[in-house]
């Protein structure tokens, strides 16, 4: 699985130069998705984040962020045995909702969750494509802890280094497939 995994960074995410604006790498995530044994094995690696050291599931429900964080969290959610949480941009859900308005590394967004879609006490793992300044995972930790839930762990394919996720984060246990 972790050659699978390594093949999948390596070969099946392409870096696209100044998009959506300049001085952005983009990190394409479309051709993994295309090869099954590359998602299978980014699938499996990631939901390894909800799991206990002997294999068991410690997560309750798997929160993923529009737009690509959904394609990798629901299946996670499913390989995993938990249910699936979308957190999506502003005025998309159709109930009741928590919002949370926060900067972008391009732009800046309001995302938001279903009131009831985490229970109190509910542990949750988050699972996006690219932890960049951290901002996506921090107004997601605060939209699940609005639910009275608890974010467990962060799990991403790819955590870009020279961006302060981490710090953005303080307290998260984060784990990312891939550096750049
Ligand atoms: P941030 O909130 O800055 O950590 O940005 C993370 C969110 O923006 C994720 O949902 C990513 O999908 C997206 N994102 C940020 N930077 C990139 C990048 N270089 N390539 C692809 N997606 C990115």
């Amino acid at each position: 699985v972790r050659d699978e995994v390594e093949r999948a960074l390596s070969a099946c995410v392409i870096d696209v130069v100044d998009y959506p604006q300049p001085g952005v790498m983009f990190k394409d995530i479309t051709p993994m998705l295309a090869d099954h044994d590359a998602f299978t094995a980014v699938v499996t690696a990631l939901a390894s984040a909800g799991r206990d050291e002997d294999g068991n599931v410690i997560v309750d429900k798997v929160v993923g962020m529009e737009a690509r964080g959904f394609i990798l969290a629901a299946p996670v959610a499913l390989a995993l045995g938990a249910g699936f949480v979308p957190v999506r941009k502003a005025g998309k859900l159709p109930r009741e909702t928590h919002a949370v308005s926060y900067a972008l590394e391009y732009g800046e967004a309001t995302l938001e969750i279903h009131q009831d879609a985490v229970q109190p006490g509910e542990r949750v793992l988050l699972v996006d494509d690219v932890l960049a300044t951290g901002g996506t995972v921090a107004a997601t930790r605060e939209l699940v802890e609005s639910c009275g839930g608890t974010v467990h762990a962060v799990s991403v394919l790819l955590e870009l280094t020279f961006l302060p996720g981490r710090e953005t984060n303080p307290g998260l246990t984060v784990t990312s497939l891939g550096t750049v």
